[in-house]
């Protein structure tokens, strides 16, 4: 099978580097790719933007599957492109990527499913968003509608602070907050059939403590030691099945990654988001414990025959990614810098580094070239191993004005 991922950030070198170990694909394409994604697949320069220039790289290589990684391109509708050129794509149209593309969408779609999820208005005036806030007291929540990035929410007990970001979007969600820990959880479905994987925990501010600014995900860590019992099943059934359906009935029906961001509250299980792709750095753990060769689990949700898979088999043991990100990131993340030590972090074969932000420079150099740059990952017997084997390899690359958290999956492997 030949097999064609669009993307190149650290998720879809996590795609890439499985897809690469399944011995039912042939060749592997990436476009645009990155410097590590380059080492396991053939990277083509296009438009991931451009449903036509997707669509036509797929043709000409003779692609027997599409893998569309990041939510712009899905949001864009090039899964809708390459599907209507009767090519396999692994991934929703653009009518139902707006489960993530507009927070008010996904909204209104849980209300109709019963799904559990914070209470919200969603405001488009000054005076609305103030009504809102003080509806729900501090702290505030204040979420963009559309694709933001990861920088589209502000969680603030400022008020004004609060208002500020509402005043500088267009139309937004105002909600309740919800506490509790953050769970994780993807599913791969075809559109009627939902296949849960298994859970994982971002950790999304950029200082250790969860201090700091949001970002795009510093680290993460499968399996959750402490998650509750029977909470995959019970997301299944309350959650991932009945969002499903409701799209399916809409005649949005919605195939590919659905990503459910969830608080564990004390008042049960809530949606925070959906996103409608492999989160990053989520993919990174979850696919390193995934035994069963990804290939046909994409193409069976792509043909609509995910019933007929067998059960997913999973690695017993943890996983932890460590991000390396560039100086200044989130706000001003430097690029052009080398990255040295790559090779010795994967010296001893048990991390591995998936390339984030990267280019390929002279002499076989690699450069930074984005806010996140690399993704350092390993397995373990258990978090503890894993945790200790991510953080030698990191130790071991270096980047000028290179930064890292030091907690990732700390408090989870010594509980
Ligand atoms: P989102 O982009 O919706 O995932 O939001 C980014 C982060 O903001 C989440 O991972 C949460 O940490 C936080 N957040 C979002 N919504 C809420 C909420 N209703 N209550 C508390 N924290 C939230």
């Amino acid at each position: 099978m030949k097999v064609l991922v669009i993307g190149g950030g650290a998720r879809e070198h996590a795609l890439c580097r499985s897809l690469s170990q399944d011995p039912a694909v042939t060749e592997l394409h990436c476009a645009p790719g990155n410097a590590g994604i380059a080492r396991v697949a053939t990277v083509h320069p296009v438009d991931q933007l451009d449903g036509a220039q997707v669509t036509d790289l797929a043709r000409r290589l003779g692609a027997a599957l599409v893998v569309v990684g990041p939510e712009a391109p899905l949001v864009a509708g090039v899964a809708d492109a390459v599907r209507a050129a009767g090519i396999p794509v692994f991934g929703p149209s653009g009518a139902a990527a707006q489960l993530e593309g507009s927070k008010a969408f996904a909204k209104d779609v849980m209300a109709a499913a019963g799904v559990p999820t914070a209470r919200s208005y969603v405001c488009t005036t000054a005076a609305e968003a103030a009504e809102a806030l003080d509806a729900f007291g501090a702290p505030y929540v204040v979420k963009d509608d559309g694709l933001a990035a990861g920088k589209g929410v502000v969680v603030t007990s400022d008020r004004e602070a609060a208002l500020a970001h509402a005043a500088s979007c267009e139309r937004v969600v105002i909600e309740e907050y919800l506490d509790g820990p953050e769970v994780s959880l993807f599913a791969i479905t075809d559109g009627t059939t939902v296949l849960p994987l298994q859970p994982a925990q971002d950790f999304k501010r950029a200082l250790d403590g969860d201090e700091g600014p949001n970002t795009g995900g510093m680290g993460a860590y499968s399996p959750l030691p402490w998650a509750p019992a029977g909470l995959v099943e019970e997301v299944l059934e309350t959650v991932l099945q009945p969002t499903v359906d409701e799209l399916r009935h809409r005649g949005t029906e919605f195939s590919g990654l659905l990503y459910a961001g969830l608080a564990l509250t004390s008042r049960g299980t809530r949606v925070i988001e959906f996103n409608a792709r492999f989160g990053d750095p989520e993919t990174q753990v979850v696919l390193a414990r995934l035994r069963t060769p990804l290939a046909g689990v994409l193409l069976a949700s792509a043909n609509g025959t995910l019933d007929q898979l067998e059960p997913l088999r999973w690695d017993d043991g943890a996983a932890v990614t460590v991000v390396v990100a560039s100086e200044g990131y989130p706000a001003a993340p430097r690029t052009g810098d080398p990255i040295e030590g790559l090779a010795e972090a994967e010296a001893d074969g048990s991390a591995f580094v998936l390339h984030a932000g990267t280019k390929a420079g002279e002499d076989g150099q690699v450069l930074s070239a984005g806010g996140r740059v690399l993704s350092v990952t390993a397995t373990g017997a258990d978090l503890a191993e894993a945790r200790e084997r991510a953080y030698a390899a990191v130790d071991r690359i270096s980047l000028k004005g290179g930064q890292h958290r030091t907690d990732i999956a700390l408090k989870a492997a010594t509980a």
